[in-house]
């Protein structure tokens, strides 16, 4: 095993680029992204040539480091496009936030080997990993049930995953299971799957309620051979490669997916509070509405500042940055219910017909409660840390 790639410094960026950038992203958000909303919502698929141009763009290796073939944008940097990528439709920004951060999880425990063929493609978009922890029958961490028995060369692993985006579409799981016979953290192990692998039932979930067109599915593993030369570090390191040094970036990075939808709430609330006229003024000279949105406004900018001060505080190494994740977060999350509610009342009932754009944001807003961590496990994290001392 060799080392995992450092975090990117702040330091390397050029400003100038990065302003161009940042002009491009968000006009490629405001026409291409509307289109391919439209085009999402109405085919209820994500047509596989959106992928390629996310890819062909170069917004699928923004965070990935240089030497890998990415960009190199230092991680806090790159929130900032993330929220405007995350403007747009919760497909587009999953395709591009999966890109952008399920490469660190296989990084850190790579083999120079693995880090060429599965890594450096990540990272350059060529390769989807669909990163496949949940099962049906057990919580989302230590208790997972799939499970390996070892013959030779060869794991045979045997169970089942749901809920798991870009799970029918992608090149390889990055599962989550356990030695038979094991227990806990102890015996977990970390397998790259290979998507063609036999004795592996696919199945896709069909219509969500948001994200729609982003593929999601039920896998059932049957003996599937998997060569053990596709285990990612040891036997015993599963939940390592889960859970450890790629969750407390990707935690921050889905609550400034969170920072970007609530500000597309928000645009659209305030367009339609200018527009309507009620009882002969527009709503945005009525108090109620005004103020509803100005506390929108407060709440996006306290949740976007956290977000960042977690972010900084992970590339400046600090032992306080995944506790600052989960409450970044809890934070993001709870002010996107809020934003989205408010941004829908505004609207009045035309809000709730899918003519109306904040419908479709409305229901996007909904998914982000459950990617990486509910509510209630950030709670639990926040909570064990503040009565150990590790939270002021
Ligand atoms: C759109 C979408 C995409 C997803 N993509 C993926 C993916 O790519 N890969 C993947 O592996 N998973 C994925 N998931 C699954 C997601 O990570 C889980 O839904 C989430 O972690 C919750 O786990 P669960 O569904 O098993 O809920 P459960 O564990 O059944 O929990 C149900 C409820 O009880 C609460 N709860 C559970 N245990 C505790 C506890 N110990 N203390 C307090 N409260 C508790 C939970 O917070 C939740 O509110 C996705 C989910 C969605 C909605």
């Amino acid at each position: 095993m060799t080392q995992a790639a450092p975090p990117i410094s702040a330091d390397s960026l050029d400003e100038e680029r990065f302003a161009a950038l940042k002009e491009e992203i968000a006009a490629y958000v405001a026409n291409e992204g509307e289109e391919w909303t439209r085009r999402i919502e109405a085919e209820r698929m994500v047509p596989p040539e959106l992928r390629t141009e996310l890819r062909d763009r170069g917004y699928l290796s923004l965070a990935g480091p240089s030497e890998y073939g990415g960009q190199g944008i230092p991680f806090s940097r790159y929130l900032e496009l993330l929220e405007l990528f995350s403007m747009s439709h919760a497909s587009l920004r999953m395709i591009v936030h999966v890109a952008n951060g399920v490469w660190r999880s296989v990084d850190q425990f790579a083999t120079e080997e693995q880090r060429r063929d599965y890594v450096m493609p990540a990272v350059t978009g060529e390769l989807t990993i669909a990163f496949t922890l949940t099962e049906p029958t057990a919580g989302t961490g230590a208790d997972l049930r799939c499970e390996v028995v070892r013959e030779g060369d060869t794991y045979y692993l045997s169970g089942e995953k749901h809920l798991i985006t870009f799970g029918v579409s992608c090149d390889r799981w990055l599962a989550f299971a356990r030695l038979a016979g094991t227990k806990g953290a102890d015996g977990t192990v970390a397998l790259l799957i290979d998507r063609e692998t036999p004795g592996v039932e696919v199945e896709d979930m069909g219509e969500s309620l948001g994200v729609r067109g982003t593929d999601h599915a039920r896998l059932v593993f049957d003996r599937a051979p998997v060569p053990v030369s596709d285990l990612l570090g040891e036997e015993g390191n599963g939940l390592a490669v889960a859970f450890g040094g790629f969750l407390t970036p990707s935690r921050i990075a889905v609550a400034m997916t969170c920072v970007g939808l609530a500000r597309r709430a928000q645009e659209l609330a305030v367009g339609h509070a200018q527009d309507r006229v009620t009882f002969g003024k527009p709503l945005s000279a009525r108090q109620a509405i005004a103020f509803a949105l100005a506390e929108n406004a407060a709440d996006i900018e306290a949740a976007r500042q956290l977000t960042l001060h977690a972010a900084r505080a992970w590339e400046q190494g600090s032992g306080e940055a995944p506790t600052l994740s989960s409450m970044a977060k809890l934070t993001a999350v709870d002010m996107l219910t809020r934003v989205t509610d408010k941004a829908l009342q505004a609207h009045g009932g035309i809000g709730f017909w899918s003519s109306s754009p904040i419908e479709r944001v409305y229901r996007d807003a909904r998914a982000q409660r459950f990617e990486e961590g509910t509510n209630e496990i950030q709670k639990t994290i926040i909570a064990r840390d503040l009565f150990t001392g590790g939270v002021r």
